[in-house]
């Protein structure tokens, strides 16, 4: 039977499409190619305070002038509440997910305490303080035991790209939130739900997501969902540094000339710089040949 494969790109409406978002994009669509199977959209607007009206369909229309159309109609992660508050019962259930009533300065406060106090910037590993109950506290956000797997709570992967991978999530993490106290879904929730309903076998995204992947693992494991492929891409740097991102000048994708934006995506995934520039489809299903020979096809079921 052939194999089936699935796969996604999964903007954040937060700005048009630029120079390092087109690189996830393109290899995504690559990868699907690639392996005879599917590409499909998702836009990730979860996150409504962070997200730019009219950003959603600058980026499929940006996709499309580049010939990256996907094969079915894409989906708003805004439309999917139901689902996610179905995935955070499951899991209430299960006990493997409880409310949590500490403020930012409490858990600071906590970590301090146990001799740990968070740096400036650096993720703050949750102490646990209401794995236990809320003690009369009222609920603000809802998070996932990462003590769940027993004593052991490293989550092991292989990358396609990077290699075998390994994250211990509560050194990492700790508990971690999946509905935050602004009444939001945590990506972590939305991206794995949405996978999981999506059929994806494969995750091709930029390389910034790589440390995400192990909680991702692991919420899928408490769901009794399978876990797809990941291959992450390099990521674009910009003049400062940082990965490139709208925060730090990077300039929306030129529709003008998109052949010459794909080129520009596919020199950072490594692919020749020769495939012929004649056209869109010409330079894109030569792009597919050059992706088998350089990421070699993931095994898909
Ligand atoms: N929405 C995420 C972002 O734009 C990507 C999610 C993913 O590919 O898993 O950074």
């Amino acid at each position: 039977m052939k194999a089936r494969y699935i796969g996604r790109f999964a903007p954040s409406p937060t700005g048009p499409l630029h120079a390092g978002s087109l690189v996830a994009a393109l290899a995504s669509w690559l990868d699907a190619r690639a392996h005879g199977g599917r590409w499909l959209v998702r836009i990730e607007d979860v996150d409504t305070p962070r997200c730019v009206p009219g950003a959603d369909e600058r980026i499929l229309q940006q996709l499309a002038a580049c010939g990256l159309i996907p094969d079915e109609p894409p989906w708003w992660q805004s439309q999917r509440h139901i689902a996610y508050q179905a995935a955070l019962d499951l899991l209430l259930t299960r006990g493997a997910a409880y409310p949590c009533a500490c403020s930012r300065r409490e858990i600071d406060e906590a970590l301090t305490v146990q001799g740990r106090p968070p740096a400036r910037h650096a993720e703050r590993v949750y102490p646990g303080t209401c794995r236990h109950g809320l003690h009369g506290r009222p609920a603000r956000a809802w998070r996932l035991r990462t003590d769940t797997q027993g004593a052991d709570s490293v989550v092991s992967w292989t990358d396609r790209r990077l290699g075998p991978q390994q994250q211990d999530l509560g050194l990492a993490v700790g508990d971690f939130v999946l509905k935050r106290a602004d009444g939001l879904w945590a990506y972590q929730l939305a991206v794995v739900v949405d996978d999981a309903a999506q059929g994806i076998t494969q995750v091709v995204r930029g390389e910034d997501l790589a440390d995400n992947t192990p909680r991702q693992i692991h919420l899928q494991r408490q769901l009794g969902l399978p876990s797809p492929g990941h291959l992450h891409t390099p990521l674009v740097w910009a003049a400062d540094g940082h990965k490139l991102s709208k925060q730090n000048g990077a300039t929306p994708l030129d529709l003008a000339d998109p052949l010459a934006a794909l080129r520009g995506a596919g020199a950072v995934l490594g692919l020749p710089d020769d495939l012929p520039a004649g056209s869109l489809a010409g330079w894109l299903g030569a792009a597919v040949t050059a992706w088998q020979a350089r990421y070699p096809l993931a095994a898909v079921a």
